[in-house]
């Protein structure tokens, strides 16, 4: 029957768009599972990928590190799990398990992990290869479209949340989008007060933090009603950094959540002194994972999805890049 293929939408690298291409379908390695792709949510890192602010990208590329799919075949080795299978697929795709970061549970930090649709070719297609130790399995109570979303911008708003301290009680969240309409639900679960800034002007993003059950919302410029403890910056927007610090009390920490921001401007150092922190959050660890997803469950986190068909995702990039979505952009392969 000669090579399968499938579609995809592919990134060569020479212009910040993607095309729908039919090319073959990848091989499961030893250790890797091949699944069919039934969904995979977009993230704002897919456009720091396309728009070069990564470097070195694999070229040509498909995109997309939150796949939902099911296991077709299994490459040799596969213990964990058996065709039909549904499961997961986040961003960390590879890891060396052996240098002092892997050693010490920050294999996030790995210097030869490898990530999918970056270095390895993500879920912008209708079937993908992953390895299997870096997968999860995908609690049935959730959708295909409505699961994807989890797999980076509720992992990631998870990770930020967890370095945002124990003790956080008012926490503010900077930029409404896919990782904070997630975040949102499972602090409110966990009674933590949440306070949403958006986009200047951005009533809609304001509304929707309101309803998910933030106490307050407003645009990135105002300040709270009472100092925050800690909060996250979701937005790749660097100016952020000092307006955040701006509004949270001493011994507070600002979380920058993204892999890529605009720089951060000066500041007085009388915003950072009474030991405030700012930090930055890097990607994932698989226990992130699996601690998120047993907790989403639990809440249970609802995810809010607009749906695009695969051959749309240069429209869904365009619609995330232009602030236009309401929770997460999810392709389906339908
Ligand atoms: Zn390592
Ligand atoms: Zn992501």
């Amino acid at each position: 029957m000669g090579n399968p293929s499938m579609r995809a939408m592919v990134f060569d690298g020479s212009e910040p768009l993607l095309h729908l291409r039919q090319i073959p379908r990848p091989r499961p390695g030893p250790g890797q599972v091949q699944l069919r792709v039934s969904a995979c949510a977009v993230c704002r890192t897919d456009l720091h990928v396309i728009d070069r602010e990564l470097p070195d990208p694999k070229l040509p590329l498909v995109p997309g590190h939150e796949i939902v799919g099911v296991v077709e075949r299994l490459g040799d080795g596969v213990t964990r799990f058996r065709s039909g299978d549904r499961i997961g697929v986040p961003w960390l795709g590879w890891t060396c398990g052996q240098c002092r970061y892997c050693r010490r549970g920050q294999e996030n930090l790995c210097p030869a992990a490898r990530f999918n649709g970056y270095t390895l070719d993500g879920g912008y297609a209708e079937y993908a290869v992953a390895d299997e130790r870096y997968c999860f399995p995908i609690a049935a109570d959730y959708g295909d479209a409505a699961a994807a979303p989890l797999l980076c911008a509720g992992l990631i708003g998870y990770r930020a949340y967890r370095m945002a301290g124990p003790d956080v009680q008012r926490l503010g969240l900077y930029g409404f989008g896919a990782a904070a309409h997630i975040l949102t639900q499972l602090a409110v679960y966990q009674g933590k007060k949440i306070f949403a800034f958006a986009r200047p002007g951005d009533i809609e993003s304001q509304q929707f933090a309101l309803r998910l059950g933030a106490v307050w919302a407003g645009d990135c410029d105002a300040a709270p009603p009472q100092p925050l403890d800690a909060a996250i910056i979701f937005a790749p927007v660097g100016d952020l950094v000092p307006k955040a610090l701006t509004q949270i009390a001493p011994g507070g920490s600002v979380v920058c959540a993204g892999i890529h921001m605009s720089d951060i401007p000066s500041f007085p150092y009388r915003l950072l002194w009474e030991e405030r922190i700012v930090r930055s959050v890097a990607n994932l660890t698989r226990e992130d994972g699996e601690a998120f997803l047993a907790v989403a469950a639990q809440v249970p986190v609802c995810t809010e999805v607009q749906i695009f068909a695969l051959a749309q995702a240069n429209e869904a990039l365009d619609c995330l890049r232009k602030g236009r979505l309401q929770g997460a952009a999810v392709l389906t392969m339908a």
